[in-house]
């Protein structure tokens, strides 16, 4: 399985990519982890970053796509990955393409996680991780609770807020996220059939379940939420059940013709039949006229 987890941040694709590395066996290849590590280990990009991420911007094309060239040379994602948080571009999918494309494994699918813009502003500006356990919790949703214990040995969490979850940087993330990825790389991969839209509001569960009926699903097939535009709605048709939809429809609109013919003499009938009947009511004679008789 080769697939590109869309969405924005804070839609839970981070989480949702976890539990399928444990289901497919395929490891999760997130951009976002591999510049924080560049970060902390302080390397000339993660130098070069910091400010880009801090600021909620995107580090530039050429430097993403030459991290995810080295990370899929490597051995464990032969037999599949999930590509979480990238590509964020035009050209990064562009670049992923051709890269691909020379290594004869195409993807197989392209989620989208939608979740509501207020939502995604409350699950990122009170998300807290303990540095220490690396636990994340939410102010909001899921506050920090010992135990279970932090470390052994502590009974408290030491959580920080990440510079980037700041409500500013957080609505700075989202408008740039709508601006550079969501229209223009969904629009880039509608054309392909592999795009699936998932519902990610609600319990994580439900959403793991809505996402792997959706990649079971197969063949282009949306399933988790309505295809938002028409022409997406078409592509669902396979092609060879056009013919087979087309002659259903003729065979249902003749029957209807037909039956539009037949109204107007069934009528003309019971009209006769009525008359007849009327005309021998009228040629009956009355009780009183047979008594006078
Ligand atoms: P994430 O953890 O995926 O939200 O990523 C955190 C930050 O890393 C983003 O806000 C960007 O600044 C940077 N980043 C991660 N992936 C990419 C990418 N594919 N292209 C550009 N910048 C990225």
């Amino acid at each position: 399985m080769r697939i590109v987890f869309m969405g924005a941040p804070g839609s839970g694709k981070g989480t949702q990519a976890q539990r399928l590395v444990k289901h497919f066996g395929i490891p999760q290849i997130s951009t976002g982890d591999i510049l924080r590590k560049h970060l902390s280990e302080g390397t000339p990009l993660g130098l070069r970053a910091k400010e880009i991420m801090a600021a909620g911007g995107y580090v530039d094309d050429e430097t993403m796509l030459a991290i995810i060239r080295a990370r899929l040379s490597e051995p464990d994602a032969g037999k599949g990955f999930i590509l979480d948080g990238f590509p964020r571009t035009v050209a990064q999918a562009n670049g992923l393409s051709k890269m691909l494309s020379d290594l004869g494994t195409p993807l197989d699918a392209v989620v989208l996680f939608e979740v509501d813009n207020d939502q995604l502003i409350k699950r990122l500006s009170g998300r807290r991780v303990c540095e220490l356990c690396k636990n994340v919790f939410n102010v909001h949703t899921a506050p920090p609770s010992v135990p279970p214990e932090c470390v052994p040995g502590r009974s408290e969490h030491q959580v920080v807020q990440r510079p980037d979850d700041a409500e500013d940087t957080v609505r700075e993330r989202l408008r740039v996220y709508e601006e550079k990825t969501r229209k223009p790389v969904s629009g880039f991969y509608s054309y392909t059939g592999l795009v699936r839209t998932v519902d990610a509001e609600g319990d994580i569960d439900v959403v793991t379940k809505r996402l792997l009926d959706t990649l079971s699903a197969g063949g282009g097939t949306l399933v988790s939420k309505p295809a938002p535009k028409k022409r997406a709605a078409k592509r669902r048709v396979a092609p060879q059940a056009k013919p087979k939809a087309r002659a259903r429809k003729v065979v249902r609109k003749q029957a209807a013709r037909k039956a539009v013919k037949k109204k107007p003499a069934r009528r003309k009938v019971a009209r006769k039949r009525a008359a007849v009947r009327k005309v021998a009511r009228k040629a009956r004679p009355t009780r009183r006229a047979s008594k006078r008789r």
